[in-house]
């Protein structure tokens, strides 16, 4: 048996999740997808809340509810990738041993790695441009 493993139960892992379920079919592949979390957001609708369009039961979930029924859902926090070994290792120290792996674990901004973009420097040249 094949093994592909989903990093990210966001919406690019649970969009893999779903389509590759129906290509990937068992005994020959297991799909597991790992995520610390237990709740989906849905991100586009944070937009609306200020607004009272949404509230936030309409855009927090379960993940279980967006995950197909015979995918694996690993709640854990990812630590590393051992990729020579095929292996994802998780902080609580289980593993996960992969033939395909799918990294969807989203982006985040990273201010402090562009010199000037965080701190007082920062804050200083914006309060020179609006008050000189
Ligand atoms: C306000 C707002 C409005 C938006 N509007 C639109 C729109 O109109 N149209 C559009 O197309 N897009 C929109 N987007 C963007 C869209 O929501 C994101 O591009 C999309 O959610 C990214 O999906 P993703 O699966 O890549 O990442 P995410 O949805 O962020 O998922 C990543 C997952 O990986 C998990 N993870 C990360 N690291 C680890 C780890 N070490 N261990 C375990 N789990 C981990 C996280 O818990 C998370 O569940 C909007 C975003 C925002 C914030």
């Amino acid at each position: 048996m094949k093994h592909l493993v989903i990093l990210g139960a966001g919406t690019a892992g649970t969009m893999m999740a779903n389509h590759l379920k129906k290509h990937l079919k068992r005994p020959e592949w297991r799909i597991s997808i790992i995520d610390e979390r237990t709740e989906h957001h849905y991100q586009p609708g944070y937009l609306f809340l200020p607004f009272d369009i949404y509230d936030p039961e309409d855009i927090v979930k379960t993940i279980e509810e967006f995950i197909p029924k015979n995918v694996n859902l690993i709640q854990a926090k990812i630590d590393k990738i051992v990729p020579a070994e095929n292996k994802v290792i998780m902080t609580n120290g289980t593993v996960a041993i992969y033939d395909v792996l799918i990294i969807a674990t989203g982006a985040r901004t990273a201010p402090e790695e562009i010199e000037g973009m965080k701190g007082e420097e920062w804050q200083k040249s914006v309060f020179d441009f609006l008050y000189l």
